[in-house]
């Protein structure tokens, strides 16, 4: 058998390139809320193995975050806080709402909860479910990650307009 001659090219722009790099290590900020939370620390267990997608990093802080998964119903007291989180996240960054608390409430209608996180952070992708599993947050997350790799969110990254969902 004779060895391959010549050698591999990869072509494509510095933007796909960058669009691929984000998208292959977004790292969630450690931050869970309410039952929800469960389904998302099994998602990064060893069953569902989050680390396939380069994204087993949960990191204690949210300097180090790109993802905030809001997973679980969102208190008026917690609000600010979560918006401080979210700010601390440095830029480029996004929002996954996980479950019908997050998204809207969930049957939780009353003045002590926030009737979804989006009043609060814009959120990118919402995860239906009361609560999710966490083959539905991966496959939240994965569609995020193609909406990245598309190059969705180049706008607002490069500041001239938000990309709304
Ligand atoms: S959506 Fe369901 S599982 Fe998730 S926080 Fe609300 S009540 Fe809990």
């Amino acid at each position: 058998m004779s060895e391959p001659s010549g050698v591999g090219i990869v072509l494509g722009t510095l933007e796909k390139f960058v669009d691929w790099s984000r998208r292959s290590s977004l790292w969630p900020a450690t931050f869970g809320l309410a039952c929800c939370a469960i389904e998302m620390m099994a998602t990064g267990a060893s069953r569902f193995d989050l680390s396939r997608f380069g994204m087993e990093v949960f990191r204690a802080s949210p300097r180090q975050a790109d993802l905030m998964i809001v997973a679980g119903r969102v208190s008026q007291k917690m609000a600010p806080v979560l918006r401080q989180i979210y700010d601390q996240m440095p830029d480029p960054k996004w929002v996954i709402s996980m479950g019908a608390c997050a998204s809207c409430g969930g049957v939780f209608n009353n003045y002590a909860l926030v009737q979804g996180v989006d009043q609060i952070v814009p959120v990118d992708m919402y995860v239906p479910g009361c609560p999710p599993r966490p083959e539905m947050l991966i496959d939240g997350i994965m569609r995020l990650h193609d909406d990245i790799l598309a190059g969705k969110y180049r706008p607002r990254i490069q500041g001239s307009k938000r990309v709304t969902i």
